[in-house]
């Protein structure tokens, strides 16, 4: 007997085998890229439909959003075991909940916000691991630090109790312009290497969504972030 996926089970197999894909095109390996589902606008039902899928790396924007999520889910079977990632903008007074509730946070761009998510993050959970966004798209862009600015700023990070600094992340312009793209992803991961370089420890790229994954991937991307791939077009945000 075979079992009809549904839409969603379809277009997450068909992600995983795009990465996979995009994996053997750069000679890497195809687990060394983890898909980071963008369940953002999304209800807790439908992101159980992507982990009973398989699906565990969930990611989300909004504090208010993700909190009241993450909580419808927890306590059913198996979806203990997710692993959620922050990716949205953060404010510096709404820090406390994100500390609580997630395990990764992709979009440390100030000192100040590390600083309060170190302090907030509850001594019984493991620390939180944590990636800077960069800038790597100039005046088209403004989220993220400048590169000029990212070394102090994953100084102080590093030292940070609390936090673990697994690496950095990036949300280029949109383009259409395929070498542009590889050149924003190579810049992000120059910047990454140079700072292992004068000793630290960054195994991560967080860079890529759906319409730029493969040039992610080219480029080195560890996790990619994917939305409207998976789940369809947003209704809004
Ligand atoms: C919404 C969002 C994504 C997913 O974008 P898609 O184009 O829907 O894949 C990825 N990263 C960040 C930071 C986002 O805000």
């Amino acid at each position: 007997m075979t079992i009809t996926p549904s839409p969603l089970q379809a277009r997450l197999a068909a992600v995983n085998e795009r990465i996979a894909a995009a994996c053997v095109r750069a000679g890497r390996e195809p687990g060394s890229v983890t898909l980071v589902a963008v369940s953002k606008t999304f209800p807790a039902q439908v992101v159980r439909g992507a982990a009973a899928a398989g699906q565990r790396h969930f990611g989300e924007n909004y504090v208010q959003e993700s909190v009241e999520k993450i909580a419808e889910m927890s306590g059913n079977d198996g979806v203990d075991s997710l692993i959620w990632h922050f990716i949205g903008p953060i404010q510096s007074n709404k820090t406390r909940p994100i500390a609580q509730n997630f395990q990764w946070v992709h979009t440390i761009d100030r000192e100040k916000v590390a600083r309060r998510l170190s302090e907030q993050r509850e001594a019984r959970l493991p620390a939180l691991q944590v990636c800077i966004e960069v800038n790597v798209s100039g005046e088209a862009s403004k989220s993220g630090v400048n590169p000029e600015e990212l070394q102090a700023l994953a100084d102080a990070v590093a030292t940070l109790p609390r936090l673990r600094l697994r690496g950095l992340m990036a949300i280029p312009e949109p383009t259409t312009d395929e070498a542009l793209a590889r050149r924003r992803f190579a810049r992000l991961r120059e910047l990454r290497d140079a700072l292992n370089g004068r000793g630290h420890r960054m195994d991560t790229l967080s860079m890529g969504m759906s319409a730029d994954m493969d040039a992610a991937i080219a480029e080195g991307a560890t996790l990619v972030r994917i939305g409207t791939a998976i789940f369809g077009e947003r209704k809004h945000a």
